[in-house]
């Protein structure tokens, strides 16, 4: 299994397997060509490397994850990372020219957008690779109006395979389809990526609400401005930081509010990118959405604040006095290893919540929500059930009266069905714990003619 930073948020590097990590030694930057704005690399070099490596020709790779000092270009194709800049630039799929990919079994080659001809040429061969391309080929062609008619128009679709990639209209791009696999089918030996050009000025214009779905509200607002990087903020993150002591100087920069948005401007002037900034605050306060505003063009202070951004998620974990707060990433794999075989000495948070799923259904099976709830809950119990399950600082959450899964079977299905059928699969916290959020989603999916 290949390894770049392992900075994925799901784990994806953690595995029992022959661990490949590319960051070590495949850190190359092997050509350039400023004309086509396009350079090859090998997979294991650190984005901030490359872009450092390609400073003095002007251009740099546009998608650009919080962890870009060190997430590698391979973990990017991996899982067809993005990031704040994602407004200008798009997703990996978007910036890339070609792959050579290795197979499992030993065939290797380069693959990219394949026009007719090409994929004639190839079939003449006869060999392992024209096998594959055969195969997607007729995999396409049987898919195409599904995949057209179903996979949805968002812009930061990435989760599932890039089968729209392989349609005629994207130039049956093999290396398109391949961007955000994984590891799961092929090992990426080298990438030509495209480049884009640097931008030279940049104000940061950062916008406070009194909370995240104020903030999300004022998005459509923003976006006919053309910001270059759009990225959100919540409370929670910053109330870490602010716990343990980060960015202090950045956090006292903010504007009053609880949520925020950083909106990024870029352009050749300074004059033409402070005037985008202004028309976009105009537009806003003659909308409803009226937020505070911290404006920056000095770029010293407006990286200070995009720390915030990219400490916010390292801050949620270890917190002062919140035991229960682990780190995303690295901690993932180091704590697998290190609770290996002495799975009692695992913090008491770690089973009650990993056993949630059993424990719910059991108590669901038993009809014992009520009984529950009552010793949960009573005054002194509830001290004792809190420290028994290690969630200080939080309540024992109440089981409903009624599941879910039973409150349907009771219900019955009522959509007409005239758009078609879904499967609704409810997690164990909607299943159990709050049916009305899984019985919203359900009148809403009928209504939309779903059964
Ligand atoms: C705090 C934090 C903030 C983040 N912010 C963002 C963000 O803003 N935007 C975003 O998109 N993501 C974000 N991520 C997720 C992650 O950092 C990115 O997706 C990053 O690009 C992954 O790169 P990596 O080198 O660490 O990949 P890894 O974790 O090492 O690998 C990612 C996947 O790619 C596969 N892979 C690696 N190398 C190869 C290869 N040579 N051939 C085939 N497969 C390979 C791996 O097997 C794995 O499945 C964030 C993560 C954290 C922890």
């Amino acid at each position: 299994m290949s390894r770049g930073g392992g900075t994925s948020l799901a784990g994806q590097c953690t595995n029992t397997a022959v661990v490949i990590d590319w960051s070590k030694y495949c850190t190359a930057v092997e050509s350039v060509d400023v004309a086509a704005r396009t350079c090859v690399v090998q997979p294991g070099i650190v984005l901030e490397a490359l872009n450092g490596e390609l400073a003095p020709t002007g251009l740099r790779y546009g998608p650009e994850p919080a962890t870009h000092a060190n997430c590698t270009i391979g973990g990017m194709i991996g899982n067809n990372s993005c990031g704040a800049t994602a407004q200008r630039t798009g997703k990996v799929v978007d910036n890339i020219r070609r792959l050579e990919v290795l197979l499992p079994n030993g065939v290797r080659f380069w693959c990219g957008k394949t026009t007719d001809e090409r994929y004639a040429e190839i079939e003449r061969h006869g060999d392992l690779r024209s096998a594959v391309y055969r195969q997607l080929r007729a995999l396409r062609d049987e898919y195409a109006d599904e995949v057209r008619r179903r996979y949805p128009d968002i812009p930061r679709r990435v989760s599932g395979y890039n089968l729209d990639s392989l349609l005629p209209e994207h130039g049956f791009d093999v290396a398109g389809l391949l961007v955000g696999s994984e590891s799961a089918l092929v090992t990426i030996l080298r990438a030509e990526l495209e480049l884009v050009p640097v931008i030279k000025e940049r104000v940061l214009v950062v916008l406070g609400f009194p909370s995240i779905d104020k903030a999300a509200d004022a998005v459509p607002a923003v976006l006919p401005h053309e910001p270059i990087a759009l990225e959100g903020i919540d409370s929670r993150l910053i109330h870490d930081q602010q716990l343990k002591h980060i960015n202090a100087r950045a956090l006292h920069e903010l504007p009053e509010g609880n949520a925020f948005l950083m909106v990024q401007f870029g352009g050749d002037t300074l004059a033409e990118v402070e005037k985008a900034a202004h028309e976009m605050l105009a537009g806003l306060d003659e909308s409803e959405h009226g937020p505070t505003v911290a404006f920056l063009d000095d770029p010293a202070h407006e990286e200070e604040l995009w720390q915030v951004r990219e400490a916010g998620l390292g801050a949620t974990a270890h917190v002062p006095d919140k035991p229960d707060t682990f780190e995303a990433t690295y901690n993932a794999e180091f704590l697998s290893h290190h609770y290996a075989k002495r799975q009692w000495r695992r913090p008491r948070s770690d089973l009650s919540m990993g056993w949630l799923p059993a424990i719910a259904q059991l108590v669901g099976r038993l009809r014992l929500g009520s009984v529950v709830n009552a010793v949960t809950h009573a005054p002194l119990l509830s001290r004792a059930a809190v420290a028994l399950a290690g969630v200080e600082n939080r309540e024992i959450p109440k089981f409903a009266a009624e599941p879910l899964h039973r409150w349907f079977s009771r219900r019955g299905a009522r959509g007409s069905g005239s758009r078609g059928t879904v499967l609704l699969w409810p997690d164990t916290f909607t299943n159990f714990l709050h049916p009305h959020v899984g019985q919203a989603a359900i009148d809403v999916l009928e209504d939309a003619g779903w059964r």
